[in-house]
């Protein structure tokens, strides 16, 4: 049977959800997890209900701030110690940045944002989006193992029958060398939300938002109902929100169980980033706005006065 590692990074206390995702997918298999730095209890106890093995926490000096330098040099230390075959990671902004040059160090294979796979014997046969999500690619990855893979966050689900696994902890050390460009600070943006990737309710805003303090009415309802707010490029364009917060072809790519897209067009570079949204709710005043083509549920009105009431209703029923 294939030796899998699975890179789990962490949210404070907890495993982040795409790391279980993969693992609730590998159920069955011979599955362990490596995260950096010292890993808490809760995040260790939710690798293991969901069938992890073992969870290495590598430390060294030169880990304390993300860099793919020093990331890559202590995850190639622990694979090649024990040999494992496929190398799991989330499709996060450190999974993007780190397995390309993980996988290029070590000369290997690799499949990237995968949304489903599944193992035929000890081979891997992966799907992927391409072109903006209008057509699946099936990949396989050949060449010397390790086989790396990134999974896209929200795409496999949580697997609620995974059989849990023993979830041995162990401390490893392990020798970074000397990183040539260290990471000093980490400057967070103004949101404390889970970042949009991740997210699983996410309320967008789009050039109908007017200006960047009217992004305020999105922000209560987000805060409501546990969402992350995003925006489409025009209003990122015209400085109503930052980058960070694009979501589409140049921004980024999200899957989350509900999307609420308030005075967005529906542009195809828009659809290209959020069109595996498992429901899409529309708030537009123009009926024939192309987001209605793709929207479960359309509300035709102006989201100055939806939208208040949206977040006034879910307060009322969730206060029940
Ligand atoms: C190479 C390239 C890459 C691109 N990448 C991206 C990308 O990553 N992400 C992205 O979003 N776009 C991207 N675009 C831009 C894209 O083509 C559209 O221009 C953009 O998505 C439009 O944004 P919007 O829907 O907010 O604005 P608009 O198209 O102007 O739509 C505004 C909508 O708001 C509605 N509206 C107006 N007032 C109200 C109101 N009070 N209440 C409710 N509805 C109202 C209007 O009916 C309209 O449908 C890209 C374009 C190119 C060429």
């Amino acid at each position: 049977m294939a030796k899998i590692l699975v890179f789990t990074e962490l949210n404070g206390e907890h495993a982040k959800g795409v790391a279980l995702e993969i693992l609730g997918k590998l159920n069955g298999h011979n599955v362990d997890c490596v995260c950096i730095g010292k890993t808490p209890k809760t995040a260790i106890e939710e690798m293991a209900k969901n069938g992890a093995s073992n969870v290495f926490s590598l430390q060294s000096t030169g880990l304390q701030n993300y860099s793919a330098e020093g990331y890559a040099a202590a995850l190639k230390e622990i694979i090649q110690k024990n040999n494992y075959d496929y190398v799991f990671a989330g499709s996060t902004s450190v999974g993007k940045d780190l397995f390309p040059r993980l996988a290029g160090t070590l000369n290997c294979g690799m499949a990237s944002e995968v949304t489903n796979f599944l193992f035929e014997g000890d081979k891997f046969l992966g799907t992927r989006p391409l072109f903006a999500g209008k057509c699946y690619a099936k990949v396989e990855i050949l060449g010397p193992k390790p086989h790396f893979v990134t999974v896209r966050p929200n795409a496999l689900g949580m697997n609620a029958a995974a059989k849990a696994g023993t979830g041995a902890a162990t401390d490893v050390s392990v020798n970074v060398g000397d990183i040539k460009a260290i990471v000093k600070e980490v400057v967070k943006g103004a949101s404390e939300k889970l970042d949009l990737t991740e997210a699983n309710i996410i309320v967008s805003g789009g050039r109908a938002m007017k200006n960047a303090e009217n992004f305020k009415i999105l922000n209560e309802l987000a805060d409501v109902i546990g969402a992350t707010v995003g925006a489409s490029r025009a209003a990122v364009d015209s400085g109503f929100a930052p980058h960070s917060m694009q979501v589409g072809q140049t921004g980024k790519t999200v899957s989350p169980a509900l999307y609420i897209a308030c005075g967005i067009s529906g542009a195809i570079q828009h659809l290209a980033g959020m069109r595996t949204s498992k429901v899409i709710v529309a708030i537009n005043t123009d009926p024939d706005a192309p987001i209605f083509t793709k929207a479960d549920y359309g509300i035709v009105g102006d989201l100055f006065q939806i939208v208040p009431l949206l977040t006034a209703e879910f307060k009322n029923l969730l206060l029940k």
